[in-house]
């Protein structure tokens, strides 16, 4: 069997291929603190998180999370998962108690790797998730009681060496969890051979040059931070910056200068902060080597290209994915005239179709659902213990993504928006039924209904329409506990940004909510029908 194995080729092979000293990560702390690791340092650091595993007996079969800010560990990590041929899940860091426990416990994890300060959360949940059976924290010491194992500990005794088994193209690799508009979090799982499509569109779309310096924004908790900000770019033997600060516009310039960027990927909601700063910044800017900067995540407004060109002097070009498809789908690039607001051109192999409901195709110029041609490389194979959503996706060799848009005349896709009430709040998709459920736990409310707002700087805002018990009164206080209360149980960026306290959330005779008659009322527009409507 050939090995496929995603870990392997980010290290062994570039090794192999003699770029042993050569620089894989330059890593930026956020108090600008520098570190070098060559592509040889990946090796050791991951062989040794494989053979750390390996001690545990965790390997083939079973699932690893890691739960990081950006940092060397989650690297090492990720890639010393892969190898061991374990499963690696990523979780943001920013996640509260609900979202882990969703999504550790549904999974099924045996081994967390995470810190001191976010362990915290998990030691709170953690007597409800009764198969994980080790959290190795990378700050911390042994507590053999509590199955605590201590990185440095574990790491120094293991060997530097670690032999990966063959790993088949259908070995599952990458494990990410996507919120839907209801029900919890479903588990997207990926498999080794989505490497293909990592690589050709890291080639293809991005351009990516073996001597290039690449930055990619993404935090690894999301598919972009893993597919685009560890495995395609690694694949191809790429020195990847990887900055553990926060977003500060002058600093990133900084970065993009000081360090020599060549192709920079982030998204629309920090291009559009960018274009918020004083122009100075940029005039300042001198960014000869910058090559190419990509957009993901959210509908590119043709304004940010605009400036982008007359201040930064380059193109910014959309891509569009989504986690279950592993890799880019849709894109603009070099070569390809763009047409600001328009996602671009299906990638090579990729075929994109906009179907209407009864499976018909759309003519161009109609709205209709995003699909795509199934069988890329990338693409997920399951939604894991939820097979049955996983079937409703597909339909007569379509899978259906879950946006709506539409096509021209000479074959660009525009984005038009979801066909669930999903909210992508700066890049991130919120369940609106996860915030309801926090906010439901809230003692004064009675009833809530979730939906996403049109926002300048977010492309959508998470709006809560809340409902009290009779004998509460809305005040400050209460929305400064309810918006607490929900970023500690699902995470701060499903934290509502506006709270509408209101004396009944409308639903249908089956007691669903009907978010379509909350957003009406929101934007002040025409409900449409409403003769299912209880309240
Ligand atoms: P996720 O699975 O969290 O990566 O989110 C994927 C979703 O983000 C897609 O289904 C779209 O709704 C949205 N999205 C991603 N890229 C773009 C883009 N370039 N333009 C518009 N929406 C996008």
């Amino acid at each position: 069997m050939s090995n496929h194995n995603i870990a392997s080729a980010c290290t062994s092979e570039q090794c192999r291929r003699g770029l042993s000293a050569k620089t894989a990560m330059r890593w930026i702390d956020a108090q600008g603190n520098r570190c070098d690791y060559s592509f040889g340092d990946l090796e050791t650091q991951s062989n040794r998180f494989a053979n750390a595993l390996a001690s545990l007996a965790i390997g083939e079969g079973d699932i690893v999370f890691t739960f990081l800010p950006k940092m060397p560990e989650q690297f090492f990590a990720f890639l010393g998962t892969l190898k061991t041929r374990a499963v690696c899940g990523t979780l943001f860091a920013n996640f509260g108690e609900e979202a882990l426990l969703d999504r550790l416990g549904d999974s099924g994890a045996v081994c967390l790797v995470t810190r001191k300060s976010l362990y915290k959360k998990v030691a709170r949940i953690r007597e409800r998730l009764p198969a994980l059976k080790y959290v190795i924290l990378v700050d911390g010491d042994d507590d053999p009681a509590n199955g605590v194992i201590g990185y440095a500990r574990v790491m120094a005794e293991a060997a530097s060496d670690y032999g990966v088994q063959p790993t088949g193209a259908d070995a599952p690799s990458v494990l990410h969890y996507t919120s839907g508009s209801t029900g919890k979090p479903k588990g997207v799982l990926h498999r080794h051979g989505s490497l293909a499509s990592q690589i050709a569109t890291s080639q293809t779309v991005l351009g990516l040059k073996e001597d290039d310096v690449y930055w990619c924004t993404a935090d690894q908790g999301w598919v972009t931070g893993t597919s685009y900000g560890i495995i395609g770019p690694w694949a191809l033997g790429v020195t990847q910056l990887q900055y553990g600060g926060g977003y500060e516009a002058q600093t990133w310039m900084d970065l993009l200068e000081r360090e020599e960027v060549n192709v920079w990927y982030s998204a629309p909601t920090a291009l559009r902060m960018l274009m918020r700063e004083e122009e100075s910044i940029f005039a300042s800017a001198k960014l000869p080597r910058l090559r190419t900067i990509f957009s993901v995540g959210e509908p590119l407004n043709p304004e940010v290209i605009a400036w982008s060109r007359r201040l930064l002097r380059h193109d910014i070009y959309d891509t569009w994915f989504q986690t279950e498809t592993g890799a880019i789908m849709i894109s603009n690039r070099p070569g390809l005239e763009i047409r600001p607001g328009s996602m671009g051109k299906p990638c090579d192999g990729i075929e994109p179709a906009v179907l209407a409901d009864d499976g018909s195709v759309q003519p161009d110029g109609e709205q209709g659902n995003l699909c795509l041609k199934t069988g890329w490389p990338s693409m997920f194979v399951t939604y894991l213990n939820n097979q049955s959503v996983y079937g409703s996706k597909f339909k007569n060799g379509w899978y259906y993504t879950g946006d709506t848009a539409r096509r021209d005349a000479d074959g660009y896709f525009w984005f038009m928006g979801r066909s669930d009430d999903v909210i992508n709040t700066a890049g991130h998709l919120i369940s609106p039924f996860e915030v309801e459920s926090a906010l439901l736990e809230v003692e004064e409310v009675a009833e809530s209904g979730v939906i996403g707002a049109p926002d300048d700087l977010l492309f959508e805002k998470v709006v809560a329409y809340v409902q009290l018990h009779q004998r509460f009164q809305p005040s400050r206080e209460l929305e400064l506990k309810i918006r607490l209360h929900v970023s500690n149980r699902a995470s701060s960026i499903a934290t509502p940004q506006e709270i509408v306290f209101c004396d009944g959330i409308p639903k249908n005779k089956s007691g669903k909510i009907m978010r379509r008659v909350l957003k009406a009322r929101y934007l002040g527009l025409d409900a449409g029908d409403t003769s299912t409507l209880e309240i």
